[in-house]
């Protein structure tokens, strides 16, 4: 083999041995979840990653080269690389990117030095922070519902007191009254707790106990602790359940959902009108369905009646001692059982909220 052919094969080698090497880099940048972009000196694209260019909305198949401005329209972004292009340091800062669906990002800006110490430019990383803003959010509008359910009755309750206290105790047909609704109030606050309590446990994620039990059982006791305040509506209920199902749940927890739908099909109902429960085997599931023929629900609030304290008609919810909490609680019991809740509602007509839930077969004979 001559000079050259060992010198060729050697070029040969060190360039299948870069291509690798680009091949890899690329391979960790694509892969990565933050979003990279680095910029040279002059404020031209060097490089950018999938995620980046998802992320600032970019298009364009070459964009390496192009002033940054050129390709990307995001105009925090672009302060954010300008002020870093300038002051050459590391920084970071929470920015917006619009598009589609707009973006909240942490974006990360380092300056990059060569070998000989020469200023290169800067590499920006993007982490999609959206979800944990949303989270944060949920969790702060949370704590101020809560402390606006819990105002409500409290500041009546104070000012019936003072009434009292003024003079009102010694009228006792008007201090039955203010205690009768400071008695009101007071079991408002306490459902309230209740509620925040069975719901705060069942967030905490952890297994519940299951035990195999008759399905109509269930039902049945739901409905035995709802009889008497359907009676006080003159609701006529109806039970029709399918004998021998067997299912593995969390008894208490699934009787509260069903007493919830049951307790909401009673509050938003007429006098006079039929709820009817209903339980049926599909499977490997059984589903609860508890019907009313109240006022419905418009669609556009079909998702929403599921959050904490989010309410069609606050002051009709109220009004009927609800807590905005039931169908939060319907949902996390049924999540805890591996299942799911649905809605259909036609405005005028009624409403059918089920509840789908696995039997547990495969623990059968455990
Ligand atoms: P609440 O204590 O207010 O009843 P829920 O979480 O149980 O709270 O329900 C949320 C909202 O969904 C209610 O305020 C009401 O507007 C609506 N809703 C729930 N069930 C029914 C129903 N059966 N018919 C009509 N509206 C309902």
């Amino acid at each position: 083999m001559g000079m050259d052919d060992t010198f060729g094969a050697d070029l040969w080698r060190v360039q299948k041995e870069l291509e690798a090497e680009i091949q890899r880099s690329e391979a960790i940048l694509s892969c990565m979840k933050e979003g990279i972009l680095a910029i040279d000196g002059a404020g031209e694209v060097l490089k950018l990653n999938r995620k980046a260019r998802q992320m600032l909305n970019i298009t364009g198949a070459k964009v390496e080269g192009a002033p940054i401005s050129f390709v990307c329209g995001q105009g925090e972004l672009l302060a954010f690389v300008a002020e870093g292009l300038a002051a050459r340091d590391n920084s970071e800062r929470e920015i917006k990117l619009s598009g589609p669906s707009p973006i909240i990002a942490m974006a990360t800006r380092s300056p990059m030095f060569g070998s000989g110490g020469e200023y290169i430019g800067m590499v920006v990383a993007l982490n999609d922070i959206t979800q944990l803003r949303r989270l944060e959010n949920v969790r702060r509008d949370f704590a101020s519902n809560v402390s606006h359910e819990l105002r409500t009755p409290i500041t009546s309750i104070r000012g019936f007191v003072e009434t009292l206290l003024n003079g009102a105790i010694t009228e006792p047909d008007a201090a039955r009254r203010f205690l009768e609704i400071i008695n009101r109030h007071a079991s408002r606050l306490s459902s309230i707790i209740e509620d925040l309590l069975t719901l705060s446990s069942l967030e905490k994620g952890e297994a519940i106990e299951l035990a195999r039990q008759p399905m109509l059982t269930i039902v049945q006791k739901a409905m035995d602790g709802m009889a008497e305040k359907a009676e006080e509506k003159h609701i006529k209920m109806k039970i029709l359940c399918e004998q021998g199902i067997d299912v593995l749940v969390n008894g208490p927890l699934l009787e509260t959902a069903i007493s919830n739908l049951i307790d909401n099909a009673i509050n938003y109902s007429e006098e006079g009108t039929t709820v009817s429960v209903s339980a049926e085997r599909a499977g490997e599931m059984v589903s609860i369905h508890v019907r009313d023929e109240g006022p419905g629900i418009e669609k556009q609030h079909l998702d929403r009646i599921f959050e904490r304290f989010y309410r069609v008609d606050a002051a009709r919810s109220r009004k009927a001692g609800g807590t905005g909490l039931g169908l939060s609680i319907v949902k996390h019991v049924v999540l805890a059982h591996r299942g799911n809740v649905t809605v259909e509602s036609v405005p005028g007509k009624g409403s059918v909220f089920s509840i789908h839930i696995p039997i547990g077969e495969s623990q059968e004979g455990e």
